[in-house]
């Protein structure tokens, strides 16, 4: 025996000793399921004729022992074969001398049991065979060449497609399924992991973009229930955050459709790395997957919805991938606008390089005299979005008299979505009060004497307490933020007064060319002028058969000074720092009265106060009444005397006296107003005191949508 251990590779050893003769031959028959033995009734037959090999092997016919309980048995684990047990039995109480079997090598390799089974022959000293050949599991690793492996791979591969044809191999379970003991695949039985699932799909209906729902996720705290694979905690549910890329591989999945899906990913031989042997594999197109059975599988959405979705999201790509390729919302007016600064020249669309953010990715410009005379720079530029957005605007207001299709869907949605919300609160505070009750239970078991135990569980049951009124108290103030709802009698009124026109507009079946064309059935031209250098821009459009409507929309620019209202912000400044005010303060009022920063961001913040303040030297004035204002004849007046005088703010003051409605000019080498009016201007100025407040003020600076109500007419 010591001599067999060196003797050279490929030559015959004595594998069948006087040992192993004296023990008996087991011969295991088994098939995995009745198809199988029916179709294979082949097989089985070699199988059977194991035993006359058994006895050409050199074994007594008596001592051959065939089990065969395992025939049509189709579980694939060991627990459930019976004959497999018996096997394991006999090797292991050393009865067995050879065990016979169709493929002994290749299920030696594969099946976790039947590797137990190899270490259990290799320990008792009990021989494979097989019709190919005799096995001695001691010298197993000599007794198999690379391309042996190679083989029994193939066959193993070509055994798991079989199956996976069948539908019957356990394929991987993605998020929001579970797998039960007896093989059937079902929803998860935890109805919040269920909803989450139903959750993202419905959010990336609405809203189409991968990214889109990973935001939604993430600013609704929501989190994936991910089942543990391996480990202590082996098939409980683990939250975890969402990234895009699960996200991703969830919505390719057509497993939420029902599908039954094998072979997704496959091995690229080129890509492989040597000794790596995860590497290589690449995801396929759906038309290669190796098998894909539709109806398998319950499912969370539609087949066409899974597949709308992965349209969608290639879609997404290209448009991410494609430079300078026209976004949503990019140049809806290029060919309609008109320069009204040279004489209604056509103005150009020019499109930013990627490097621009997407919401100025477009603009318009007029061109004419720099491109025709290449003399000058251009007469005027406005930033794409901002005259889009106000044209929008006015073309549904113009064909709707009410844009509120739009509104009522999107108030529909927000109830949907707010449902939804509930409901997985709702659970969210039931798991964490089941939390703390199961920590109230395990403290109340613990044995007093352990102090260390019971401290612990103490601490862990006032954790889950705090996390259960945590969650209550995010739950209250969530119901609380509750927005306003519609009753179905305004819901009705409302439908009723609203046309088709705004829904087709944002459908997102709709395209930028579409709305292109809509404009253009509806427009003749539209004119645009800049008021000098400022954010207004004045529009004239010239509707269809003629009619002409004219507004204002605002353009974001570069500069605080160019806005309109720059002189009364300036004034307004002035004044909050006399007054003592620091400049987060100044920002604070700035924004409670309605100014805007430039750029067209929302508000003002205490930097750019003190940028304004330092730039125009504004806190080194003394403070105080300056004596040039303290004696001022009748007809005259301060800034601050005037506004006693007529019970209004200053702000208001320095905004008449920017728009010329108050006489006044600089006290000598000061900053310092003197107005003069009459008692004539004083009624006048009563009188417009008297207006609602906003009476003028809106018509200038409100957003574009309302400025478009007035004084259009389809
Ligand atoms: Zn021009």
């Amino acid at each position: 025996m010591s001599l067999d251990r060196y003797r050279p590779q490929g030559q015959p050893q004595q594998k069948i000793r006087p040992e192993h003769l004296g023990r008996a031959a087991m011969v295991y028959v088994r098939q995995s399921s009745r198809q199988q033995v029916l179709e294979h009734t082949e097989s089985t037959r070699l199988q059977y004729a194991l035993a006359e090999r058994a006895i050409a092997l050199g074994w007594a016919r008596s001592q051959v022992v065939v089990i065969d309980d395992d025939l049509g048995v189709s579980a694939a684990t060991a627990d459930s074969r019976k004959g497999f047990a018996r096997l394991v039995t006999e090797v292991t109480m050393g009865r067995a001398g050879i065990v016979l079997g169709i493929e002994m090598s290749r299920l030696a390799r594969t099946g976790r049991d039947w590797h137990q089974l190899l270490e259990l022959c290799s320990l008792s000293g009990v021989l494979l065979a097989d019709p190919d050949g005799v096995y001695d599991p001691g010298y197993y690793n000599d007794t198999m060449s690379e391309a042996e492996l190679y083989l029994i791979r193939q066959r193993m591969l070509s055994g798991k497609l079989a199956k996976a044809e069948r539908g019957e191999l356990a394929i991987p379970l993605p998020i929001g399924y579970v797998r039960h003991p007896s093989g059937e695949v079902v929803f998860d039985p935890d109805e919040q992991a269920q909803h989450v699932v139903r959750l993202v799909f419905g959010t990336f209906r609405r809203l189409g973009t991968l990214n889109g729902v990973l935001r939604y996720l993430v600013d609704q705290e929501v989190q994936l229930p991910v089942r543990v694979h391996a480990g202590p905690a082996k098939g409980e549910i683990e939250w975890r955050r969402p990234t895009r890329e699960t996200l991703q591989i969830m919505l390719h999945n057509p497993v939420y459709a029902g599908y039954y899906a094998y072979g997704r990913r496959q091995v690229e031989p080129r890509r492989k790395v040597a000794g790596r042997p995860s590497t290589g594999r690449v995801v396929k197109d759906s038309g290669e997957w190796l098998v894909l059975l539709p109806g398998r599988l319950p499912a969370y959405i539609t087949p066409q919805e899974h597949e709308a979705n992965v349209a969608r999201m290639a879609a997404n790509r290209q448009t991410a991938a494609t430079p300078g390729a026209p976004r949503d919302g990019s140049a809806l007016l290029s060919g309609l606008l008109r320069c009204g600064r040279c004489g209604g020249h056509r103005m150009t669309v020019r499109y930013h390089d990627g490097s621009v953010a997407a919401r100025s990715a477009h603009g318009y410009t007029c061109a004419f005299y720099q491109v025709n005379y290449g003399t000058g720079g251009s007469c005027q530029h406005i930033a794409g979005p901002a005259l889009d957005n106000y044209m929008t605007g006015q073309v549904l207001d113009a064909v709707a008299p009410a844009a509120l299709e739009v509104s009522l869907a999107a108030a529909a949605q927000a109830e949907d979505e707010r449902a939804m919300l509930d409901k997985l609160w709702r659970q969210r505070i039931e798991r964490a009060r089941y939390a703390a009750d199961r920590a109230r239970r395990q403290y109340q078991l613990a044995e007093p004497e352990n102090r260390l135990v019971v401290r612990q569980l103490e601490a862990g049951w006032e954790a889950a307490l705090a996390e259960a009124a945590r969650l209550e108290a995010d739950y209250q103030r969530f119901t609380e933020e509750q927005p306003k709802t519609l009753t179905a009698a305004e819901r009705a009124a409302i439908q009723a007064l609203a046309a088709d026109l705004p829904a087709v507009w944002h459908a997102p079946t709709t395209t930028q060319a579409n709305r292109k064309e809509l404009l253009r059935i509806l427009i003749e031209d539209i004119t645009a002028t800049v008021a000098g250098n400022s954010e207004l821009v004045d529009v004239t459009i010239t509707w269809a058969g003629g009619h002409q409507t004219t507004g204002q929309a605002v353009r974001p620019v570069a500069r605080l000074n160019q806005l309109s209202y720059y002189p009364a912000l300036l004034a307004r400044v002035t004044e909050l720092a006399e007054a003592g005010r620091n400049n987060q303060q100044i920002a604070g009022v700035l924004n409670a009265e309605g100014f805007r920063p430039p750029k067209r961001t929302s508000r003002f913040t205490g930097g750019q106060v003190r940028t304004l303040i330092t730039q125009r030297g504004i806190r080194s004035q003394r403070k105080g009444q300056p004596a040039v204002l303290t004696s001022l004849p009748p007809g005259q007046w301060s800034v601050p005397g005037l506004a006693a005088e007529l019970g209004m703010p200053t702000a208001t003051i320095y905004n008449w006296i920017y728009r010329g409605w108050i006489t006044a000019r600089h006290a000598p080498r000061t900053r310092n107003w003197i107005i003069t009016a009459d008692d004539e201007q004083m009624r006048q100025l009563r009188e417009r005191r008297a207006r609602p407040p906003g009476f003028y003020t809106r018509a200038r600076w409100a957003p574009p949508e309302q400025d478009g109500r007035q004084g259009v007419q389809p």
